[in-house]
């Protein structure tokens, strides 16, 4: 198992130095390994990663009770080489952030040569791209062999002209006058102060005074791109897809969120469906259901296979048809055709017929309600 992080080490401060110790062991400690004055970024992000957690007493509690037995499994992604946010066992949720814009409050002074204020693009936390929901609507026999087709994605993506940074060319990020790039206001006094994030710069800590025509400052543009998607052979009504990394792209580094595609399947004239299987009425005469026959049934895959109709067959039996349905979406396979029988009673009768009928009336003697009596 990985040795957990000391940020206690890291700072270089013992384990019960004060708040105003370890802001102190942290600005030097920063110096020194500033990125920008020749420091290593990963040792940076780690003075930061520490700083963030002991400077906060409430996550510095959860640290000292949790941190050093989970410090070596933070999930990929979550540790300070990456950033990002993630969860700590037990119930801690940290998010990273470090970086030179959100440490404005304690180095405005000293670095003012580096980040922001030199136009160098601000080191953004890598974000997952958002997750689409697209609908895609198919023909019967389309959703029973599956078609390759295009959805009209509408995503966000980085502006080309400004690179992501929402600043017209030439021009460049600045700190934000109102958090002085800290990213976060402090309201109310002593035991009451909090803080919130920035409402002029949202958080980020810095501005855009000369906004990037292409996109208005937002660093990012919409546009509609056809996605090629493959539409599965055995789809039903409501299926839900995913594509994974279809969706939008993720920003600074991150991955891109994944794409779902919901199917509707149009009716067809006869067929309908049940999962994998296929069902069909088909409806017989009352002489065909009470003497028997056979009956060519048309099959989804366009075949006629031959079906026998036993003597006696009540309304509403359904005889199946093995393989004869649709694909399964999961597995091998197919499903049945359902072959769901119809009696018909004729509407119209000849004379004849009624004479027939009415013959037959007289012979059959069977009480049919005796279980109703
Ligand atoms: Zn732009
Ligand atoms: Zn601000």
């Amino acid at each position: 198992m990985a040795a957990a992080k000391d940020y206690y080490d890291i700072l270089g401060v013992s384990k019960n130095a004060t708040q105003e110790e370890i802001k102190k062991a942290f600005r030097k400690q920063a110096r020194k390994h500033h990125p920008d004055a020749g420091g290593s970024e990963e040792r940076f992000k780690e003075i930061n990663e520490a700083y963030e957690v002991l400077s906060d007493p409430e996550k510095r509690k959860q640290y000292d009770q949790f941190g050093q037995y989970f410090g070596g499994n933070v999930p990929p992604g979550a540790g300070a080489s990456a950033g990002g946010a993630g969860a700590w066992p037990g119930g801690f949720t940290y998010t990273h952030v470090g970086d030179v814009g959100d440490l404005g409050d304690l180095f405005g002074d000293l670095f003012s040569g580096f980040g922001a204020s030199t136009g160098r693009a601000r080191t953004a936390t890598a974000r997952r791209g958002a997750d689409l929901q697209y609908d895609v609507t198919l023909s019967f026999d389309e959703a029973l062999r599956g078609i390759s087709t295009k959805v009209d994605v509408r995503r966000d993506e980085t502006c080309s002209t400004c690179h992501g940074t929402g600043a017209r060319p030439g021009t460049g990020r600045t700190t934000c006058p109102t958090c002085k790039g800290s990213g976060h206001v402090t309201q109310g006094q002593g035991l009451f102060a909090f803080s919130r994030p920035c409402p002029r710069c949202g958080g980020e800590g810095t501005i855009v005074e000369q906004p990037c025509s292409t996109c208005k400052g937002r660093g990012t543009v919409t546009r509609v791109k056809p996605v090629t998607v493959n539409i599965p052979a055995g789809v039903t009504d409501g299926s839900k897809l995913r594509f994974k990394g279809k969706g939008e792209p993720g920003a600074a580094g991150g991955p891109p969120g994944d794409l779902y595609v919901v199917t509707h399947v149009k009716p067809h004239p006869y067929f309908t469906r049940d999962g994998a299987d296929v069902v069909i009425e088909l409806p017989v005469t009352i002489a065909e259901a009470a003497l028997g026959t056979e009956v060519t049934v048309p099959t989804p895959a366009g075949e006629r296979v031959k079906l026998k109709i036993p003597a006696g067959t009540q309304d509403g039996k359904v005889l199946r048809i093995p393989k004869k349905g649709a694909p399964r979406l999961k597995g091998k396979g197919a499903g049945d055709l359902k072959v769901r029988v119809r009696v018909r009673v004729p509407t119209k009768l000849t004379a004849r017929q009624r004479e027939l009928l009415e013959e037959f009336a007289r012979v059959y003697t069977e009480d049919v309600r005796s279980h109703i009596r």
